[in-house]
């Protein structure tokens, strides 16, 4: 039987009185759960249970679960011990370099921690969460990635950004790129989520879309551009494998050997993104997607887990 317990909390009030001081009412009562069971009318025994997952955004998740809060930091990637320098080369957590994070490796890293009190992080971990004073949870048991924000918001607007600069320096101006893409029709389903206000300028990695308008505009990028891209062009192939990548992360059933070819996209798409990018780096949301093929044999389809509807539900 699984329970959604949804405790929202605004990350002001997390910085103000901290995390875990605000998780731990609601620990104590899974602590209940865990070791006394709830008492129900349709059954004789009382009902046992524990946190299957705690879900959320980067942010959120890597606060809650007590690794750092930068991405900017060297080991920042909440399922694995990598370097950033070494998660621009390492394209699928077979390779060696990819060592994931375990009850083990974090209780040795806490107690480097306890006993370096002047070092800040260790391998990406800041603190104990009170999530690990559960008896059946662990933060290395959470195999959630919020394919919202690493796709939508991430890496889907970013190498379109970089594909729009491709465009226009081998076959239609700026001016063109967005007059195709406003006069597009993208039918009647997706006339709310239709690209308004693309914005190929911003200095930052996105074009300034919401999550919802990058899906639309990415899936129907091969029937805007298709006809001006000669066949077999290496950056459309680039666009045509993230496509693929969506497909697979963002549908709501899956098999487990859609998880391996899913492996095998993801390494051959970001291979292929440094080749053909070499002075641009992958940002650490790209190193996320290597993870995503053993988090869906884990925890089953993504999509089940985002952010979205949250976010649908943001009290500003
Ligand atoms: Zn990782």
């Amino acid at each position: 039987m699984n329970i959604h317990l949804i405790s929202l909390f605004h990350s002001q009030d997390a910085k103000k009185y901290g995390v875990d001081k605000i998780l731990t009412p609601f620990i104590e009562d899974v602590k209940i759960l865990e070791n006394s069971g709830m008492k129900v009318s349709f059954a004789d025994q009382p009902i046992y249970g524990t946190i299957a997952q705690v879900t959320g955004d980067n942010l959120g998740l890597n606060s809650v679960l007590g690794y750092v809060e930068s991405f900017s930091a060297n080991h920042y990637c909440r399922m694995c011990l990598i370097d950033k320098a070494s998660a621009q080369t390492a394209f699928s957590e077979s390779d060696p370099r990819v060592m994931l994070q375990t009850r083990s490796t974090n209780e040795e890293h806490f107690s480097h921690l306890v006993e370096n009190p002047r070092e800040k992080s260790c391998f990406g971990i800041k603190r104990n969460s009170v999530l690990n004073s559960l008896s059946y949870f662990k933060v290395s048991d959470n195999f959630v990635f919020d394919i919202m924000h690493d796709i939508l918001e991430g890496v889907g607007q970013y190498e379109i950004k970089l594909l729009f600069e491709y465009l226009k320096q081998n076959f239609i101006s700026f001016e063109n790129i967005l007059q195709r893409v406003y006069a597009f029709n993208y039918g009647f389903m997706d006339k709310k989520n239709r690209p308004t206000g693309v914005n190929i300028f911003s200095t930052g990695n996105g074009i300034g879309l919401n999550a919802s308008q990058t899906l639309c505009l990415i899936q129907n990028l091969p029937l805007i551009f298709g006809d001006i891209v000669p066949e077999g062009d290496r950056h459309w192939h680039l666009l045509l494998l993230l496509l693929h990548i969506v497909n697979i992360v963002f549908s709501p059933c899956i098999t487990e050997g859609m998880t391996v070819f899913l492996k095998h996209l993801i390494e051959e798409h970001h291979r292929l993104f440094t080749v053909l990018y070499p002075q641009n780096n992958l940002i650490p949301k790209h190193h996320f997607m290597i993870h995503y093929p053993e988090c869906m044999c884990q925890i089953g389809p993504l999509v089940h887990v985002w952010s979205m509807r949250y976010e649908a539900k943001q009290i500003l």
